[in-house]
């Protein structure tokens, strides 16, 4: 029996007119860094962002990040807090700077960093003597954290937030969009985002000179001479004129993939409904929009069967499923870090599961996908 064809999580899905955008690149020979995509690039975001900040963009998500914390001053011996549950890339460039990541445990109704874990790291840290230089507030999965909360944890104790949004563009609470509610706030266009240049970041800025500083970090800090002149240390972190082209084309359909996500979300809240043992991540209330960039599930404990059996199952099919991301503070490279809160994020990772959520699967690819797991349903009991 041949194996049916796979399945992906989450797979690149091109709108058409990427190409036309490199060609033209190509026609002109503006192949360097810079260049009409790069310009095009970014006022396509920050006019779908529908907001005054100027946006940078950048070889990754994860230069994103790590420029924000250059420019909030994050040096050797600092401390930055961050969420535990989330990707390496939002913690790395703590590190990256010589500073200390500082963890904090998610609560469950977001999955994102809890603002009382977060009050209760922040006096602690005072209290043994450093103040946190900055917190980096994630929207996971697409879906917005308890924003007015973190806000006002922030602002009490004047620490900036730097959002990660790498997973959450086109998402918004209270109808203003992730990415534009910090002081800075990072995108990705990584391979499996909800739109991708093949790899790809963005640092929307709030001002101009905030925008300007962070295109001088990224081309390798030269000052203004006509030699090579450098009072900073940069890095090689702009986005390409090449790759540009490709993000002004995936900008066209960043609407349409945003309605598809949301459909797949809505798909599984359906084919999961009289299932007690599963939830859908779904949003709390009407201040909150998820672009629902992955969907994700969790076995309740008091069930017959794990979200692994579930993986293994769908994987027999050859279709691809992912346990929650593993939280950082259980991560060996991160073990000795400082971590705040109990065990939701630990929990989380024990129980959840994303589905196959892409922009780009087919009807028929959806029914098996639902066939799969009612056969599994019904082999445990639950139909
Ligand atoms: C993808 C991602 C990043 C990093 O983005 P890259 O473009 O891959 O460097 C950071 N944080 C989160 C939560 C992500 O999902």
């Amino acid at each position: 029996m041949s194996q049916p064809s796979k399945i992906w999580l989450s797979s690149p899905h091109m709108g058409g007119t990427e190409l036309d955008y490199i060609k033209e690149a190509f026609d002109i020979n503006w192949i360097a860094p810079l260049g009409p995509n790069v310009n095009g690039f970014e006022e396509d975001i920050q006019s779908f962002l529908n907001t005054k900040k100027p946006v940078a963009a950048l070889s990754t998500g994860t230069a994103a990040i790590h420029l924000a914390l250059v420019q909030l001053g994050v040096t050797h011996g600092d401390e930055v807090i961050c969420q535990s549950f989330t990707f390496c890339g939002s913690i790395n460039p703590i590190i990256y700077q010589g500073a200390t990541p500082v963890l904090v445990d998610s609560e469950p109704v977001t999955w994102n960093i809890c603002p009382k874990s977060l009050e209760t790291a922040i006096k602690d840290r005072i209290a043994k003597g450093k103040k946190p230089k900055a917190i980096i507030a994630v929207h996971l999965y697409g879906m917005p954290c308890l924003v007015d909360e973190v806000t006002e944890v922030a602002k009490k104790y004047e620490i900036p937030i730097v959002e990660d949004a790498a997973e959450a563009l086109g998402s918004t609470y209270k109808g203003q969009n992730c990415g534009t509610l910090g002081e800075f706030g990072a995108l990705s266009f990584n391979g499996n985002k909800i739109i991708t240049t093949s790899g790809g970041g963005a640092l929307v800025c709030k001002d101009a000179d905030a925008k300007q500083k962070t295109v001088f970090y990224a081309t390798q800090a030269r000052d203004d001479a006509p030699h090579y002149e450098h009072t900073h240390i940069g890095f090689n972190y702009r986005m390409s004129n090449i790759v540009a082209g490709i993000g002004r084309g995936q900008m066209q359909v960043l609407a349409k993939h945003i309605g598809y996500r949301r459909g797949m979300n809505a798909f599984y809240q359906d084919l999961f409904k009289n299932i007690e043992v599963v939830k859908v991540l779904s949003e709390p209330n009407e201040d909150y929009f998820s672009n629902h960039w992955l969907s994700a599930i969790t076995v309740s404990k008091e069930a017959n069967f794990t979200r692994e059996d579930l993986r293994l199952a769908l994987w027999e099919d050859n279709i691809e499923s992912r346990p929650l991301w593993k939280p950082m503070h259980m991560q060996p490279v991160f073990k000795d870090l400082p971590y705040y809160g109990g065990k939701v994020s630990e929990d989380l990772f024990d129980r959840g599961l994303c589905l196959p959520s892409g922009s780009n699967l087919t009807e028929e690819e959806k029914e098996r996908i639902a066939y799969k797991i009612n056969e599994f349903l019904k082999s445990h009991g639950h139909i």
